[in-house]
């Protein structure tokens, strides 16, 4: 299996080559060369734990790693942090299967990922010579940040420095960074907004003298955990698997019998991975792409046009607020069998015009999916509604999935079994949920807003949350956007002289 750039630039990558560069140079994401399909059949997957499962699906993607490297990895990444030995449980309630891929370290899905991307990095260098310390830089509006400070935390080979906007994060998500202990972290406040940060990350990036500079001085490698890495997209797609064979397990389907899927989507990142599981042989029927009220998905999948330019809105499921979902490239250059010139010229309009239309037949290849989206007193109304009829709480962007999967149930009548990839624990986004409950009251002192949310609910705060509480707090750099340069430099270069 080789790796090729979604715009032609780069070809004939490793696995392990590809997760080290992140991005392509030209701009591209990586893909493979072909979708594998799985060795055994489903039946033969069905009783396999999750790290069992893992190694079936990573091994046919990550070909240049042995078995015993990609085990190493898979066991060091599904263990202890997740807070069920199932790491990804399916719960049945109302209409609907909820695939809670939010029991690891930061309760919520991007720790599915981050929790093994740290080790593939590593066991990518070591394959690749690469003697240089891996240190991850990453601009975050909030979640993204301490999943990823927590997966790379204490792995010895790698270092990162989140960089996240002073008073633009909440004030649990700043708790959640500022807290997280491991050695060879940082968190930094910057003087400005997300895109900001992000801008002096991209700006680092960009600076090969720096990055050069850095390397002599201090022997390391800038690296990303973007969720544009191929090593967060695969592990992703073992949960689908999973989510399908606990089906199976449990006697709620038949041997063969298709399923849908409903993913809350911002980046496209996770709706493709379960796209990838059904290429691979897994029988998914229908994938409803779920929006909030920045729905750019919702009109491509019902019109072919791609459009960026209108106005950003904030809503109850910031992880969702986005307006270029980077992992839909992967589609169309899946759709247009791998035409990197039709997929270049594409981005090209994106980025020029701010919109692109694809064609028909492209379209007729995307007839799987389904793309719908949720107003936000809806998503407020199915949180309500469904702890009403069951007493389960949901977070705000697991009810933009249901509400849109309700309404494709209404519209169409289709009853196909439906797995909702429910993406964050209701603990992580206690205020919305809280008002969401019909609770009242000052809603700003967070953590008796989660007690209310645990009274209410009848559940036990996660120890994700517990931990906060009482963690010291070792993260206090504030800098301005001028300084980002020489704050990496001063945590890169006194570590070294530290450890
Ligand atoms: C990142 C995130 C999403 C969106 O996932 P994509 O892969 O970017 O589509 C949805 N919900 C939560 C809670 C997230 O953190």
């Amino acid at each position: 299996m080789v790796y090729n750039s979604t715009r032609g630039g780069e070809t004939n990558r490793t696995a392990s080559e590809a997760i080290l560069e992140g991005l392509c140079s030209d701009g591209g994401l990586f893909m493979p060369d072909h979708i594998p399909t799985f060795e055994r059949p489903v039946v033969e997957l069905k009783d396999m734990s999750y790290q069992e499962l893992a190694y079936e699906v990573m091994k046919l993607y990550f070909t240049d790693f042995t078995e015993e490297e990609l085990r190493h990895c898979i066991d060091a990444a599904y263990d202890e942090k997740f807070d069920t030995k199932l790491i990804a449980p399916l719960v049945k309630k109302d209409n609907a299967y909820f695939l809670e891929l939010f029991h690891g370290k930061t309760i919520a899905f991007k720790d599915m990922a981050l929790s093994i991307l740290p080790h593939l990095m590593v066991t990518s260098a070591k394959k690749n010579n690469v003697k240089d310390k891996i240190v991850i830089l990453t601009a975050t509006s909030g979640d993204t940040g301490k999943a990823a400070m927590a997966g790379f935390s204490d792995v010895s080979g790698t270092e990162i420095i989140v960089f996240y906007p002073y008073g633009g994060v909440s004030r649990f998500q700043e708790l959640q960074m500022r807290t997280e202990p491991g050695w060879n972290t940082h968190a930094v406040a910057i003087r400005g907004n997300f895109d900001d940060a992000q801008t002096g990350v991209k700006r680092i990036f960009g600076d090969t003298a720096f990055r050069e500079h850095l390397r002599e001085t201090a022997g390391v490698r800038l690296s990303s955990a973007n969720s544009i890495n191929i090593g967060r997209l695969v592990p992703q797609i073992v949960y689908y698997v999973y989510s399908y064979c606990q089906l199976l397990r449990s006697g709620e389907i038949a041997l063969g019998e298709g399923i849908n899927v409903c993913v809350p989507t911002g980046n496209f990142g996770n709706i493709l991975a379960a796209k990838l599981a059904k290429e691979m042989g897994l029988p998914v029927k229908k994938l409803i792409c779920a929006s909030n009220e920045n729905k750019v998905l919702t009109d491509f999948f019902g019109t072919g046009v791609y459009n960026r330019e209108r106005p950003f809105i904030l809503t109850t499921s910031p992880s969702m607020d986005i307006l270029i979902s980077s992992n839909l490239e992967r589609l169309l250059y899946f759709t247009v069998d791998q035409d990197t010139k039709e997929v270049q010229a594409l981005m090209e309009a994106l980025a020029e015009k701010g919109e692109y239309r694809i064609t028909d037949g492209m379209r007729a290849h995307m007839q799987d999916f389904y793309g719908g989206f949720a107003k936000e007193e809806a998503v407020a109304g199915t949180i309500k509604a469904l702890f009403d009829k069951t007493g389960y709480v949901i977070d705000p962007h697991t009810a933009v999935a249901k509400t849109v999967y309700d309404a494709y149930v209404k519209e169409t009548g289709d009853m196909t079994k439906t797995v909702i990839a429910s993406t964050a624990s209701p603990f992580k986004f206690a205020p919305s949920v809280i008002s969401a409950l019909g609770g009242n009251g000052n809603l700003d002192d967070v953590f008796a807003v989660i007690d209310m949310l645990s009274e209410k609910a009848g559940v036990k705060e996660p120890a994700a949350v517990s931990e906060v509480r009482t963690a010291q707090i070792r993260h206090n750099t504030i800098c301005e956007l001028k300084d980002m340069e020489d704050v990496t430099e001063e945590f890169l270069i006194e570590d070294r002289e530290k450890f």
